[in-house]
């Protein structure tokens, strides 16, 4: 196979760490960049990611085998026409977006003859930008790829084995399944989570002894109520369709459980959480899925002056880094005073081995 080469248009967290686990798969393939700022390409370049970056579409793009359009979606669209006249017949044009619907109509207006498919690794973080990258973002993620009708098996197949090759899992489905599939599972879910938080935040008492009992559990389910708010009013109006339909469904089912209420049935609230409660213990967990995983674990500790201090020292000796620590004052559907969030799958086996190791009671999630 010829050296591989491949072009970025934004390097940020999505561009960047697709960058980087290119650059660890393929050490030789040739990557560039075109980057609004100069500090993101400088840092690439110093990392050895890029061999290359640019402010403009120029002659650097000529010849590539993938074009990933990894800057915001509207961002994407400008750039389009400029590509053009670098588009191969063995260029296969790509992007990263979280809504396929608005760029699969794009590329149609204006690149018909370019051989465009979409991606969507299912992976990301509340943190944006190439400072937030890292060469294991997409591994062992869900990679969805959208094929333009135009596009070919052998294309489809030779993105797939790419996408394998970078240890993320491809899964095709058309633009607007994508768009369905990902307004069920992620973009509806976002705003139930803006929801639930409006609710407490518009319901508290004056002493506001909601916001003070939320830590814990409720502070864990509407996690995603963190996320940018520029990025999820983008999503939500470039899919409003699906996620009206979706919300219209969440909507008959909150009513359905208000009836049950209501009317006191618990035999139809009992039936219902237990046939829920199956559904989501088979949902597969080993795997990165449209919300971001996270990596705790809860532990008990004794309440004694410098207990967190010793358990950070046990675990910075180990080199394992902590992303957030923390008392949890409401434990009322969990066990373990302390919580430790860790950046990843590896960090928290360690963690909880070396926690147990030094005889510590650890409950992983
Ligand atoms: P990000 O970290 O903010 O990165 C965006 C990148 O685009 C930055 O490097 C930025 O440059 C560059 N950029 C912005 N405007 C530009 C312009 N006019 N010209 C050139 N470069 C420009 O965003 P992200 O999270 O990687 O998201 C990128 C895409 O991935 C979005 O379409 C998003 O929907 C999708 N996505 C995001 C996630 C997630 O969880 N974040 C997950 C899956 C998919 P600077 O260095 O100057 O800022």
């Amino acid at each position: 196979m010829d050296k591989l080469k491949v072009a970025f248009i934004g390097l940020g967290l999505i561009g960047g760490s697709i960058a980087m686990t290119i650059r660890k798969k393929f050490p030789d393939a040739e990557i560039i960049a075109l980057n609004r700022s100069a500090a993101t390409l400088d840092s690439a370049l110093k990392d050895g990611v890029i061999n290359a970056g640019t402010h403009e579409i120029d002659d650097n793009f000529k010849e590539c085998d993938y074009i990933f359009l990894s800057a915001p979606v509207d961002t994407n669209i400008s750039f389009l026409e400029k590509l053009k006249p670098y588009l191969t017949e063995h260029t296969i044009l790509t992007d990263a977006g979280s809504v396929k619907g608005k760029i699969h109509h794009a590329v149609k207006e204006c690149l018909p003859e370019a051989k465009f498919i979409g991606g969507h690794p299912m992976a990301g973080s509340e943190k944006s930008g190439y400072a937030n990258a890292n060469d294991h973002l997409i591994e062992n993620a869900y990679y969805i790829l959208t094929p333009s009708s135009s596009v070919k098996e052998p294309d489809i197949y030779k993105y797939m084995d790419f996408v394998e090759k970078l240890d993320a899992i491809p899964l095709v489905l058309s633009a607007e399944e994508h768009d369905y599939v990902t307004a069920a599972v992620s973009h509806m879910p976002h705003i139930v989570a803006y929801s639930l938080v409006q609710t407490v935040m518009e319901t508290d008492s004056p002493e506001e002894y909601m916001k003070m009992i939320a830590a814990g559990g409720f502070k864990d389910i509407t996690r995603i109520a963190s996320s940018d708010a520029t990025m999820w009013e983008q999503i939500c109006l470039e899919n409003p369709d699906n996620i009206r339909i979706l919300i219209a469904e969440f909507m008959q089912r909150m009513e359905q459980f208000d009836d049950f209420i209501r009317n006191a049935d618990g035999d139809k609230l009992h039936k219902s959480f237990d046939e829920i409660k199956n559904y989501r213990n088979s949902i597969h967990d080993g795997r990165k899925g449209a919300l971001q995983k996270i990596y705790d674990l809860h532990c008990d500790i004794k309440d004694e002056a410098g207990a967190i201090a010793t358990i950070a020292t046990i675990l910075s000796t180990q080199g394992i880094s902590i992303k957030n620590i923390g008392i949890v004052h409401n434990r009322a559907y969990e066990q373990g005073a302390l919580h430790i969030e860790f950046y990843d799958e590896h960090a928290k086996a360690q963690a909880s081995a070396t926690l147990t190791r030094h005889g510590y009671t650890v409950f992983p999630n």
